[in-house]
């Protein structure tokens, strides 16, 4: 990655470890077993990456119809489930051959109806405990168990539409025993309930939502103790993860243009901007990163890009070696909610070039 980053003859630049991601995602597919492995094309829907991604997944999670289309052209026979809030019914329709829709309240349980047959999940909102997580997917996702039972009656009159089970994506950042806990708690209250709708070889789809730990680059969610762990419980369980698969194969080269103290603090001014990298400013964190062209002694400082805003942010008061103009630095975990998330206009600098390692 350091030699294929220097050679380029233009920054900045995301770099795109295939290799890698995919024996990676090999790694997850092997520690999961039985459990069905869908890819949250959220995360990141560049098509190489879709690509380097199919062979080893059962299918693909689109969140709308863009991801949708841009999906199925990409992957003409890969397995599509289709989920997300505020689906239009122009979105139901284009769904309506996906393998899997996840409906998320009645009236849009309705609508889908009226399109024609369909496989669905119902979204769940369990008042489920998940002390640690980093975002808890309560608020508008899912239903509780009231409107599940409303949607269960409507589909009584809907034979059109086929229960296959529930889906529940409730807390992402978690660690695996805390995600593995969550699911058994899924399947107790999920289990009896489609028991009792008369659903034959039930199905849960336990989300995504794996922990990635932006402050310990070299750590990895426990595929193998979620997977074994996933394997104990009696239905056909399915996992759609994201940012876990691909945060780690990305890189957002680019080097500095200025090196300057103010009041004190210093600042390393690097070429683009969160405007290309908006993970840190919107997870709060500093994005780990590797200075490429210098080491030394490391003094305090705060990598900044060139947005007319104090929020521009990389990396905040960290330690960085020697830097001049010319330098170049990586940030590294740069592969999920990246470039996809950012807000790519502002200020209208030019947009970084994008290369993949084979
Ligand atoms: C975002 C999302 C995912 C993927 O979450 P990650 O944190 O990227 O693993 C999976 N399922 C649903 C419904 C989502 O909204």
């Amino acid at each position: 990655m350091k030699e294929y980053a220097l050679s380029l003859d233009r920054y900045p630049a995301y770099i795109y470890d295939l290799a890698g991601l995919e024996s990676h995602i090999k790694s997850i597919r092997a520690a999961l077993g039985s459990t069905e492995l869908f890819y949250a094309a959220k995360a990141n829907p560049d098509a190489e990456i879709l690509r380097t991604i199919a062979p080893h997944v059962d299918g693909v999670e689109v969140s709308s119809g863009g991801e949708l289309t841009h999906v199925r052209e990409t992957l003409p026979r890969t397995r599509i489930a289709f989920g997300g809030p505020g689906k239009t019914t122009q979105e139901l329709s284009l769904a309506l051959h996906a393998d899997r829709i996840h409906v998320e309240s009645p009236s849009e349980l309705t609508r889908l109806a009226a399109q024609g047959f369909a496989n669905i999940l119902l979204r769940a909102n369990l008042p489920l405990s998940t002390p640690d997580a980093a975002l808890t997917m309560s608020g508008p996702f899912g239903m509780d168990e009231d409107t599940l039972n409303e949607c269960a009656y409507l589909l009584t009159d809907n034979p059109q539409l086929t229960l296959r089970g529930i889906h529940a994506h409730l807390a992402s950042g978690l660690d695996a025993p805390t995600m593995l806990d969550l699911a058994d708690q899924i399947t107790e209250w999920a289990l009896p309930w489609l028991k009792a709708q008369g659903v034959n070889n039930p199905e849960l789809n336990v989300g995504g939502g794996m922990a990635v730990d932006y402050t310990s680059p070299g750590t990895r969610f426990d595929w193998h103790a979620y997977g074994a762990g996933l394997g104990l419980i009696p239905a056909k369980v399915r996992i759609e993860p994201g940012r876990a698969i691909t945060a780690y194969h990305g890189w957002y080269v680019t080097d500095v243009l200025d090196v300057k103290t103010t009041r004190g603090e210093t600042y390393v001014i690097l070429r683009g901007g969160t405007h290309h990298l908006r993970t840190p400013v919107t997870k709060g964190h500093d994005q780990p990163f590797e200075a490429l062209t210098t080491n030394g002694p490391g003094s305090p400082a705060t990598l900044v890009g060139q947005l007319c805003t104090p929020k521009d942010v990389f990396a905040r008061n960290v330690l960085v070696p020697p830097l001049i103009p010319g330098d170049v630095i990586a940030f590294t975990m740069a592969g999920a909610y990246a470039w996809n998330i950012s807000h790519h206009d502002f200020l209208m600098h030019p947009k970084p070039a994008f290369h993949y390692i084979r």
